[in-house]
């Protein structure tokens, strides 16, 4: 079925076949390119939200794409039962952008966190020498690491983890950007990794105090435990680094991403780490039928490049000070607080007359700029890194035309 259907009859659809897990804005998109998206009826829009940082490449980045249909065309999936002549390729590259001795490629995000918990396990009982069944990971409240049974166990946040009992023990859960919880966590022998967001994209953009993950990641050297970035929102220059770690010059000893690492192309996740970690899960202890397969793994190879060819961290570290600083000048009685680290932005509304960060949203659709509330009150900024500083100017137009409506 691929005829064109009218916005009304699309949500029609949704509403009724499809379960009720997401409550999008009534948009219905069908085509994009570049920072910009069009609707059904061929209205046109630019993205801020960028697929939750998967597009930050642009949408349908021609490079990608191309790389894409070329192995879609030639080979798509071998399983890992078999060697393919895309995959040796790809992990050569990656874990030497990235400076690992090894990846292990997954699908999802989320694949990508339960790949890095399962590692730290092994690790903890083969290396560290933690009696087995016995070891602790320390996380932080307020996290996102997606929705699995295990990821939801270490979730602070109810409409995540409420109704989904019984769940996966062995998480220590402390407040972010606290170093004086996580030092008396690590106190734990039975610790053996601390996971963390360098900045908490879900939870509204929070950034941490400078400092905090260079001093966190010296606490976790000092009693032999894994520091653990997830950068699948914040990685692939989202916040104007390559990585959010980059910032403080830290690197994770297990680094996951996902996301952007296919520029939104095609699922795909990674977890770099060294052979000391990575080489504790043994040949049948872990995988995925679809990870590393070669469409995945050419894909990933072409958004990389683009990543570099294209200076997008460079460009998102310049876009989003402009943003930042065009932000806070605005006067409006519903912006509380605007933060970020490069395009990876948050504004905190206060609600007005009822109004609230839902009805902001709405209207900036009605404008022509697609965001979404996140936590009620908080809208968060993240258009594709390829965006013009003329169109981030003309974007940054609608969202202070869209907000004077409210005044
Ligand atoms: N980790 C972080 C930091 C995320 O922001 C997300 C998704 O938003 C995930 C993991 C999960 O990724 P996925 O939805 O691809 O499973």
């Amino acid at each position: 079925m691929s005829e064109q259907i009218t916005s009304k009859l699309a949500m029609e659809l949704e509403n009724k076949y499809g379960a009720h897990n997401y409550h999008p804005l009534p948009v219905v998109l069908s085509k994009g390119k570049g920072p910009k998206v069009w609707d059904a009826e061929g209205k046109e829009y630019f993205d801020f939200l960028s697929a939750y940082s998967a597009v930050n490449q642009g949408h349908c980045h021609p490079k990608i794409v191309d790389a894409m249909v070329q192995q879609a065309q030639t080979l798509t999936l071998t399983s890992r039962a078999f060697y393919s002549d895309a995959l040796g390729v790809y992990e050569k590259y990656i874990t030497e952008y990235f400076g690992y001795d090894k990846v292990l490629p997954m699908n999802s995000g989320a694949e990508g966190d339960e790949t890095a918990l399962k590692l730290t396990r092994k690790w903890a009982y083969e290396k560290k020498g933690i009696k087995d069944g016995q070891a602790k990971i320390i996380v932080c409240e307020n996290n996102f690491h997606g929705r699995t049974i295990t990821i939801i166990s270490m979730s602070t946040d109810p409409d995540a983890k409420k109704g989904f009992g019984p769940y996966t023990p062995g998480f220590i859960e402390i407040p972010y950007n606290n170093l004086e919880a996580l030092a008396k966590a690590l106190e734990d022998p039975d610790v053996a990794g601390f996971l963390v967001e360098p900045i908490q994209g879900e939870a509204g953009v929070m950034v941490p105090d400078d400092g905090y993950l260079s001093k966190a990641y010296q606490m976790c050297k000092e009693k032999n435990v894994l520091f653990i970035a997830d950068e699948v929102q914040t990685g692939i220059a989202r916040t104007g680094k390559l990585l959010a770690c980059d910032h403080e010059n830290v690197r994770p000893d297990i680094l996951i991403l996902g996301k952007a690492l296919s520029g939104g192309a095609y699922p795909v996740s990674a977890v770099l780490a060294d052979d000391d970690i990575m080489l504790t899960i043994k040949p049948g202890e872990h995988g995925s039928t679809f990870g590393g397969n070669p469409v995945a793994a050419r894909v990933a190879v072409a958004a990389l490049e683009v990543v570099k060819e294209e200076k997008l961290a460079e460009r998102a570290e310049k876009l989003g000070k402009i943003f930042r600083d065009e932000m806070t000048k605005v006067d409006s009685e519903m912006i509380e607080m605007v933060r970020g680290k490069g395009l990876l932005n948050a504004v905190i509304i206060k609600p007005k007359n009822g109004k609230t960060a839902w009805d902001v949203c709405v209207k900036m659709a009605e404008n022509g700029l697609l965001a979404k509330p996140t936590h009620d009150h908080i809208i968060r900024f993240a258009p594709p890194l390829v965006i013009s500083e003329e169109e981030l100017m003309q974007a940054l137009e609608i969202i202070k035309k869209s907000l004077a409506a409210f005044e």
